[in-house]
C-alpha cells in the first residue's frame, strides 16, 4: 500500500446515483447494495476541495504514481483530483461543481470519470453536458494520464457491449478465502487497487463527508455503516501509512488509517486479484460473510443478482493483470474503448445515458 500522499489520484464521490439498476457487476462503489442514493451538497464539495487541493502540490505536480505496476520504464502519471460517483453527470448541480473545481484546482490536474455521453447528451436539469465538461477539462478532452498539456484527464467508459470491461470481485472477502492470517495480511499489504488507484472523499452512511485511504474502503464503510471515515480537515490525506510485523510475524497496519484498514480490507476481495466478471452481467460475486451481512438491506441481493462464492481455493482463479479494465495509461485496448465511446450512438435516447433527470 501507499500513503495517500504518494498516490497519483484522489477522488471525490459527488453522488452515488448511477444509470445501471442496481449496478454493474462488482462495482467498486458497491452501488448495488445501497438502499438510498446521495448527492453531495455544494458546501460539502467546497469543504472537501479546500482540504484536497494541496495534495496536488505536495510533490512536483508531474510526479504522480512512480510505481506504475513495477515497471520503472513507464513515465510517472500526472497528479489528478477527480470527480466520480456513481455517475457525476447525474448530479443536478454538476455545473456548480465544475465552477468550484475551476476555482480550486488547476485545469491540468482536474479529472472526470464518466460513463455518459458527455459529448452529445444532456441533463433534464441543466442542459447539455459538453460545455461544462469542456470548462472542466478543456476542449476535446483526452484520456491520457501521461499528457503534459494543460488539459484535464477524462476517464470515459460507456460500458457498452463492444467495450470489454471486467471487474474483479469486491465482495469476495479475503477473510473467507485466506484462513492463514499471515498470508492474508501479506496479500492485503500488497493490494494493487490501493497502490494503483486512489484515496477518496465520500459521504458516509450518515451523509457526512469523510476521507478514506482507499476508494473501495469508502464503499465498505458506507454500505456496512462502519464509521471509520476521517473528518475532512487540513492534511487528512498527508498521514503516513505503514505496517509492522507482530510477534507472530503477522503484518499489522499502523498510523491514522489503521482502523479503516482493519475494518475494511478483510471484507474486501480486491487484493486477491480474482478473475473479473463482465460489467454488463449486472451480477456481483459475494462470499458467505458478506452475504449474511447484506441480506435484508441490499437491493442487488434481494433481486437475486449475485453469485455466491464459496471461498474455496479452486474457485479462486486469479487474473494476472486485473487492472486492465482501468484506463490510467495508454494500453491499446483501453485506447480503443475510448475511441469506440466516441462513435457509439445507441445510448443517445431518452431515459438512457444521453439524457439524465438527475436521479
Ligand atoms: S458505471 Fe461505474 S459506478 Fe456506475 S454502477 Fe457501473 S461500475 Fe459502478
Ligand atoms: S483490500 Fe480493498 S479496502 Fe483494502 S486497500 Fe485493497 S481495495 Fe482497499
Amino acid at each position: 500500500m501507499l500513503p495517500p500522499q504518494e498516490q497519483w489520484c484522489h477522488q471525490i464521490a459527488v453522488t452515488s446515483a448511477c444509470w445501471p439498476k442496481p449496478a454493474c457487476s462488482n462495482c467498486t462503489r458497491l452501488l448495488g447494495h445501497e438502499s438510498k442514493r446521495y448527492y453531495m451538497t455544494l458546501d460539502q464539495f467546497e469543504t472537501i476541495l479546500k482540504v484536497a487541493a494541496p495534495f496536488l502540490h505536495h510533490s512536483p505536480p508531474e510526479r504522480g504514481l512512480k510505481q506504475n505496476r513495477g515497471n520503472p520504464a513507464m513515465r510517472p502519471r500526472k497528479k489528478v483530483l477527480g470527480i466520480f460517483g456513481g455517475e457525476p453527470l447525474m448530479h443536478p448541480k454538476f455545473p456548480e461543481l465544475v465552477d468550484l473545481m475551476c476555482k480550486y484546482v488547476p485545469k491540468k490536474h482536474r479529472g472526470l470519470w464518466t460513463s455518459f455521453d458527455w459529448a452529445e447528451g444532456e441533463s433534464k436539469v441543466y442542459g447539455p453536458y459538453r460545455p461544462h465538461v469542456e470548462r472542466l477539462l478543456g476542449e476535446n478532452p483526452g484520456g491520457n494520464v501521461f499528457d503534459d498539456s494543460d488539459g484535464g484527464y477524462l476517464n470515459w467508459n460507456m460500458h457498452e457491449e463492444s467495450q470489454s470491461c471486467h471487474h474483479s470481485p469486491v465482495l469476495v472477502a479475503i477473510n473467507d478465502v485466506e484462513k492463514d492470517e499471515k498470508k492474508k495480511w501479506d496479500t492485503i499489504e500488497k493490494c494493487w487497487v490501493q497502490t494503483e488507484w486512489s484515496a477518496a472523499y465520500a459521504l458516509d452512511y450518515n451523509l457526512e463527508p469523510k476521507f478514506y485511504f482507499c476508494e473501495v474502503a469508502s464503499s465498505f464503510d458506507r454500505v456496512f455503516n462502519l464509521g471509520t471515515g476521517l473528518p475532512v480537515e487540513e492534511g487528512v490525506w498527508s498521514h503516513h501509512l505503514w505496517f509492522e510485523r507482530d510477534d507472530k510475524g503477522i503484518l499489522r497496519p499502523k498510523g491514522p488509517y489503521k482502523r479503516q484498514i482493519q475494518s475494511t480490507c478483510g471484507r474486501c476481495g480486491c487484493s486477491l486479484k480474482l478473475q473479473g466478471r463482465r460489467d454488463r452481467e449486472f451480477t456481483d460475486d459475494i462470499s458467505p460473510s458478506n452475504l449474511v451481512a447484506l441480506k435484508g438491506s441490499s437491493p442487488m441481493v434481494r433481486k437475486g443478482q449475485y453469485v455466491e462464492h464459496d471461498g474455496k481455493t479452486d474457485s479462486n482463479k486469479k487474473s494476472p493483470e486485473p487492472w486492465e479494465y482501468l484506463k490510467e495509461d495508454n494500453r491499446e485496448h483501453q485506447r480503443k474503448n475510448f475511441e469506440r465511446s466516441k462513435k457509439l450512438k445507441s445510448w443517445i435516447t431518452p431515459n438512457s445515458r444521453g439524457v439524465s433527470g438527475g436521479n
